[in-house]
């Protein structure tokens, strides 16, 4: 019996749903990653981060087989085509994936388990990216939680650590040998370029040997985790999201981690709980991924200025928390979790932009980006998602700026041209007095643009909007 075991967003050989239970099937599995066209050409970057991630995590995965005896199968095209053919040419009776639950990615999959089907083959997805997934955290009415605090009870009262958090052990011996593998592109020989990338820099090692170091580390600061953790320039979060996109770490040892920490673990958990939770909102009801959870703003029309949407895209809205935040963006794809909040809502309710704008513009930037974290956070930001903040509340960028990054440690990394503005004039440059923007060297609407808009003015307007809208 001979199956193979298909890698989507689960790069790593430990802990690993699928690969396990095709090496309990089958005695012979070949471990495939398909450079999914119809995904790489959505892509606007030739030099897009993501792209480099997932091929150094594909080339340390490569050499661990290679250790093994065995290789990594490397195909480029529609994996509708490519599984069923690749199946066909090694023989297996059955294809073994992780569940996604992305809409394009279920509907791709329905697509390649069809084809399968037709020629003697089923493709068989395993859980792996959650510890629950959607439909299995229920009310007692049958229905899925809208509101993270109900679901959180719920998955907690369903929880049984022992069994949830199960590893799974793949039997690395039951790896196909190179000499047996059907044609591909084999790594070393296969370089990005070949289809059609650049590699880049990036900010944080790909692989899974990286992850598991970076979890390493952040176990020793996890009980420091809720108090630093909202501190753009602490460095207080584990920044394990690239990796559980990619799954080059497993959710399974995140959870675990969480759980040795008892106590200090706690709201970290409840962390990893926002992304099952998001993830069971999008797996529940798709239609998210299109429009508002909250059907009452489907229609919404925003009525901001389209012009300010570069600015805020380039970070040059002359308020200082949201220009460093979007340039560390642009810069590196990463920006701390308070200020994504920030520069959310700046869009959606300074800007009065419609938040799918933001949302998509995010999507392409972010290297952890993953569709139900990201559509559900614009949402809660903007307040027309499944469990969103209150309308009413409208973030000031000035004050959250002062309270989140009192010293302007962060702002002077990202926006240098206000570097030498003192700790209380560098949130808000436009009051500061004339001779200390002078002596910084700072000439406003030249050096640094004036606010594009005004923030008291515009949150009326975003209140006022909202109340309309119900
Ligand atoms: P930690 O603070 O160490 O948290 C641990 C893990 O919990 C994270 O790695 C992540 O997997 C999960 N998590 C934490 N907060 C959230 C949250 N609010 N929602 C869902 N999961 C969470 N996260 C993404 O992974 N991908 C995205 O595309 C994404 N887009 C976002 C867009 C906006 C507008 C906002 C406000 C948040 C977004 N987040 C997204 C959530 C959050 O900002 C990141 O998960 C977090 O900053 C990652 O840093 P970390 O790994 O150090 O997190």
């Amino acid at each position: 019996h001979r199956s193979l075991c298909w890698l989507r967003r689960d790069l790593r050989l430990s802990d690993h749903a699928a690969l396990a239970a095709a090496t309990e099937a089958s005695a012979y599995v070949a471990v495939v990653f398909v450079f999914d066209t119809a995904i790489l050409g959505r892509l606007e970057d030739r030099d897009d981060r993501r792209v480099t991630f997932i091929y150094r995590s594909l080339q340390e995965l490569d050499d661990r087989l290679r250790a093994q005896g065995a290789a990594l199968l490397v195909r480029f095209g529609d994996p509708k085509a490519e599984m069923p053919a690749l199946a066909r040419e090694f023989g297996a009776e059955a294809v073994f994936a992780a569940r996604d639950y992305e809409p394009y990615a279920v509907e791709r999959d329905a697509e390649v388990g069809r084809r399968l089907a037709g020629q003697g083959a089923e493709l068989r997805l395993v859980k792996d990216t959650v510890v629950r997934e959607a439909g299995e955290t229920l009310s007692h009415s049958g229905a899925p939680y809208r509101a993270y605090a109900h679901y959180a009870r719920a998955w907690h009262s369903a929880f049984v650590p022992k069994q949830d958090l199960i590893e799974h052990l793949p039997r690395l011996e039951r790896l196909a040998r190179r000499e047996n593998l059907p044609k591909a592109n084999f790594l070393p020989n296969y370089p990005l370029a070949a289809i059609g990338f650049t590699e880049t820099e990036l900010w944080l090692p790909a692989g899974e040997a990286a992850a598991n170091a970076q979890a390493a580390a952040f176990r020793s600061k996890i009980d420091r985790y809720e108090e630093d953790g909202n501190f753009p320039s602490h460095d207080g979060t584990s920044a394990l999201s690239v990796h559980l996109r990619f799954g080059t770490i497993s959710v399974r040892e995140c959870f675990r981690l969480a759980l040795e920490a008892a106590a200090s673990g706690r709201k970290w958990l409840a962390e990893l709980l926002w992304r099952e939770h998001y993830q069971d909102v999008l797996g529940n009801f798709p239609r998210v991924a299109e429009s508002p959870f909250d059907k009452r703003f489907e229609s919404l029309r925003y009525p901001g200025d389209p012009i300010h949407f570069s600015p805020w895209q380039v970070g040059k809205t002359g308020y200082p928390i949201v220009d460093a935040a979007m340039r560390c963006l642009n810069a590196t794809g990463w920006m701390p979790n308070r200020l994504r909040m920030v520069a959310a809502s700046f869009l959606c309710k300074d800007l009065l932009l419609d938040y799918r704008l933001g949302e998509r513009y995010f999507a392409r930037k972010l290297l952890d980006f993953d569709l139900a974290a990201n559509n559900g956070n614009w949402q809660w930001v903007a307040s027309v998602g499944a469990d969103s903040q209150p309308s009413f509340r409208v973030m000031n960028p000035v004050t959250q700026s002062e309270r989140f990054d009192p010293n302007g440690d962060f702002i002077r990394r990202w926006v240098p041209e206000l570097a030498a503005l003192s700790a209380s004039a560098i949130h808000f440059p436009c009051a500061a007095s004339e001779m200390e923007l002078m002596a910084s060297g700072i000439d406003l609407g030249e050096t640094y643009p004036r606010p594009i808009v005004d923030h008291a003015r515009q949150r009326q307007r975003a209140i006022g909007l909202f109340k309309e809208a119900v």
